[in-house]
C-alpha cells in the first residue's frame, strides 16, 4: 500500500480529576490525532500527546517534525516496509522518538485494516485475551492519596503505582499509610518521575522495601546512570525504567552498566516496533517488563492491548487505564471509557487497532489540513 497524504490534529482534553507527578500536576492534555492514508483510501489511526515536563516532545514539536520532516521522506513508500520506514526516518533525525511512534502505529492499523486482520496478528499473534490493568495514584494530600489507593482496590484493582518524588519523608509517610490502608495482598509500586535525589532518597528506598514495593520506577533523573547503577546494587526492590528508555540502544545502554531491572514500555514513547525490540532485549538480559500509559486515548490504548496481547514477557501488569479520567475520548463506543470489569481489557478482533474515530474528530483532521494548505 502506497502512502500517499496524512493527517494531523492537536485536541486539548480535560481529564475527571487533577493527577499530580513530582513536577507538574495535569488537569487536561494536549493530544495529537494523527491519521495516515493510502493510494486506495485505506487509513492508519494513531495519537500521542505532550510529554512536556518529563519528556522531549509535546504535540507542536510532533506536528512541525512529522509535516516537514518525517512524512515527506516516507510518501510513497510501501506501508508493509516497516523496516525500511524506521531506517528512513532514522536517517532523517535520530531524535523525535515520540512523532516517529505515531507513524509506526498508524502503519500496523492501516496494514490490518488492509489485510483485514487485528493489529495483535501483524504482531506475532494473541498470547492472552484479556490485560489485566494497574490503576495509578497521582501526587495530592496525603488523605486523598489513601482515599484514591482504597477505592482501587474496593474497585477491584491489584495493582496500584502511587507517584512520588516531592518530598522522601513525606513520601515514606504517604507509602506506610497507603499499605496499611489498603492491606499486605494488593501489589503496589512507586514512580518518581526523576524527581527524587539519590543522597536524599537512598535511606528512604530502604525503609520503603518494608512495604513490598514491587517496583521503584525511574527515581532520579535520567542522565543519573551511575546513580541507577548504585540503587540496583543496594536495593531488593527492582528499579524500573521509564523516561530513560525510548530505544534498544537507551536500554543496551543501562544494562551495560547495570543500571536496570525492570523496563517500562510505552507504546507512545516507542512505538510498536520498536516496543518488540525493546521487550526482545529486556527478556534477553531478564529484565521485568511492564506496559506503562503515557497519557493515551482510545487509540494509543487500544495500540498498547495488542502490543501486550501479543507479546508474553509482558508478565507485569499494564497501566491501559487512561481513557477512564478523560473527561472525553476521541473513539466511538464505549470499551475504553467506561471502567473495566474486574481491571481488565478485553483484546479488540476488529481488522487494525479496533478504534473508530468520532465523526467530530475527522471534521478537525480535515479541517487542520484545509488550514495548512492554504496557508
Ligand atoms: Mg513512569
Amino acid at each position: 500500500m502506497k502512502i500517499k497524504e496524512i493527517f494531523l490534529a492537536k485536541k486539548f482534553i480535560n481529564f475527571k480529576h487533577s493527577y499530580g507527578i513530582s513536577s507538574a500536576n495535569f488537569t487536561g492534555e494536549s493530544f495529537l490525532i494523527l491519521k495516515l492514508v493510502a493510494e486506495d483510501g485505506t487509513f492508519g489511526l494513531a495519537d500521542n500527546v505532550t510529554a512536556i515536563p518529563f519528556g522531549y516532545e509535546d504535540v507542536d514539536t510532533m506536528i512541525h517534525i512529522i509535516q516537514n520532516h518525517l512524512f515527506p521522506a516516507i510518501c510513497g513508500m510501501d506501508s508493509f516496509d516497516i523496516e525500511a520506514i524506521e531506517i528512513k526516518m532514522g536517517k532523517v533525525t535520530p531524535g523525535h522518538p515520540m512523532a516517529k511512534a505515531a507513524i509506526d502505529i498508524a502503519l500496523y492499523d492501516l496494514n490490518g485494516k488492509s489485510l483485514d486482520v487485528p493489529v495483535y496478528q501483524l504482531l506475532g499473534g494473541k498470547c492472552r485475551s484479556h490485560i489485566q490493568l494497574s490503576g495509578a495514584v497521582g501526587i495530592s494530600d496525603t488523605e486523598r492519596m489513601v482515599g484514591e489507593a482504597y477505592e482501587l482496590i474496593q474497585q477491584g484493582c491489584e495493582s496500584i503505582k502511587i507517584k512520588i518524588g516531592t518530598d522522601p519523608k513525606t513520601d515514606l509517610r504517604r507509602i506506610k499509610a497507603i499499605r496499611n490502608k489498603i492491606g499486605s495482598s494488593p501489589r503496589l509500586y512507586v514512580d518518581g518521575n526523576q524527581g527524587c535525589n539519590l543522597t536524599e532518597y537512598l535511606r528512604v528506598f530502604q525503609e520503603m522495601q518494608d512495604y513490598d514495593l514491587a517496583f521503584i520506577e525511574q527515581p532520579l533523573p535520567t542522565w543519573d546512570i551511575s546513580g541507577y547503577k548504585k540503587l540496583c546494587a543496594t536495593l531488593e526492590t527492582p528499579i524500573m525504567i521509564d523516561e530513560g528508555v525510548y530505544t534498544p540502544n537507551d536500554l543496551m545502554t543501562l544494562i551495560k552498566h547495570q543500571a536496570v531491572d525492570a523496563v517500562n514500555v510505552k507504546i507512545l514513547k516507542t512505538g510498536l516496533t520498536g516496543g518488540k525490540k525493546i521487550v526482545a532485549i529486556a527478556e534477553s538480559a531478564g529484565l521485568l517488563c511492564h506496559l506503562g500509559s503515557m497519557f493515551e486515548t482510545g487509540i494509543g490504548t487500544a495500540a498498547s492491548v495488542h502490543f501486550a496481547a501479543s507479546t508474553p514477557a509482558i508478565s507485569q501488569t499494564s497501566e491501559c487505564f487512561f481513557p477512564t479520567i478523560l473527561e472525553e475520548d476521541v473513539v466511538e463506543g464505549n470499551i475504553y471509557s467506561t471502567m473495566p470489569k474486574s481491571w481488565a481489557w478485553g483484546v479488540p478482533e476488529n481488522s487494525g487497532l479496533g478504534a473508530f474515530l468520532k465523526p467530530d474528530i475527522d471534521t478537525l483532521l480535515n479541517n487542520m489540513n484545509e488550514k495548512k494548505n492554504n496557508v
